[in-house]
């Protein structure tokens, strides 16, 4: 795959460090990746990885005064966010980028109506406002399939299923038109059957909106489903990234591997799930070298030393394992 344009979001060798009373916790430790017009992109990985961390560096909301970016830089549409004020990254966030969180009944206030708060976006980013500020809530109602929007604009969140309000979310979320949208594990709070629509919504919003999505996500399954290239994250940095089908073909990194092999199949033989051994390390004292080598069924002295360097197998196939330095890629 190539990318003709330039990307929208590039993310270069960013730190986001967290300073405890125990010592640093290095949350997001130099990961470099890019996005590209139009494209879903998916970044996966167990909880405590980073994946979330890597989203709220991107909105600048890292939880302060703990938290803080320390290093890098994040560039959207070339210009830096990490040098943004506040005012600035209050114009760009809800506009430019959006984000859609994991529990909807959370993301929501339940004390005010959907009307005032879909109402809110176009209000805070003084976008003029066609026809009535009602009607322009209905259309994001009507855009984002919830049914007799005329109606249920007027009431408050409790009174919307689980489904309604992510829907309503994604709506606010493509409001005013982003280039990127962060959606950090929208389904996880859903059902099966519910999760399947939001998914589906999302595809066909994209398509409209032409945005880029960044899709966070424990769940291989969406991956495969939405994205069109992927990014595994292991305890705060990204061990691997691929085209989607690539990925799927070919998974190379040995957590990533392990990944695939943990996600349940229907009708497969054998009697036990695979699980990859272990715990995810401590980031207040991640392991020297590579930090996946405590769980590795194929880890050498090498990996206990150094971190291995990211090597490219193919196209925009990239891995950091020293499995593929000793065979000689890059
Ligand atoms: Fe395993 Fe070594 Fe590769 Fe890490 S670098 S994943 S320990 S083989």
């Amino acid at each position: 795959m190539t990318h003709n344009s330039q990307p929208i979001l590039e993310l270069k060798g960013v730190k986001t460090y967290f300073s405890t009373t125990k010592g640093v916790v290095k949350a997001v430790d130099d990961i470099s990746f890019s996005i590209y017009h139009g494209e879903i992109v998916g970044l996966v990985g167990e909880s405590g990885c980073g994946k979330s961390m890597t989203s709220l560096s991107i909105m600048g909301l890292v939880p302060q005064p703990a938290g803080k970016t320390v290093a890098g830089q994040i560039l959207f549409h070339g210009e830096d966010l990490l040098k943004k004020s506040y005012e600035q990254m209050r114009q760009i966030r809800g506009n430019k980028i959006s984000m859609i969180l994991q529990d909807p009944m959370v993301s929501l206030n339940q004390i005010l109506s959907v009307e005032y708060q879909i109402g809110e976006v176009f209000r805070f980013h003084d976008k003029p406002i066609l026809k009535s500020l009602r009607e322009m809530c209905i259309q994001v109602l009507k855009k984002v399939k919830v049914p007799s929007p005329e109606l249920r604009v007027r009431d408050y969140p409790f009174q919307f299923s689980g489904g309604m309000c992510q829907r309503t979310i994604i709506g606010m979320g493509v409001a005013n038109g982003p280039d990127l949208l962060i959606a950090d594990e929208p389904t996880t709070a859903l059902d099966v059957t519910i999760q399947a629509q939001v998914l589906q919504l999302m595809k066909q919003v994209q398509q409209e909106t032409d945005a880029a999505i960044l899709m966070i996500t424990h769940d291989l399954g969406t991956v495969a489903q939405l994205c069109s290239r992927v990014m595994v994250m292991y305890a705060g940095r990204i061990v691997e990234k691929a085209p989607v089908q690539t990925f799927y073909k070919n998974p190379s990194h040995p957590y990533a591997i392990g990944l695939i092999k943990s996600v349940p199949v229907l009708g497969r033989k054998s009697k036990r799930l695979y699980s990859i051994k272990g715990q995810p390390p401590n980031l207040l004292d991640p392991p020297l070298g590579c930090r996946f080598a405590p769980r590795c069924e194929q880890a050498m002295p090498i990996c206990r030393e150094a971190y291995p360097p990211e090597i490219t197998l193919e196209n925009e196939h990239q891995v950091s394992c020293w499995l593929f330095a000793e065979k000689g890629g890059v």
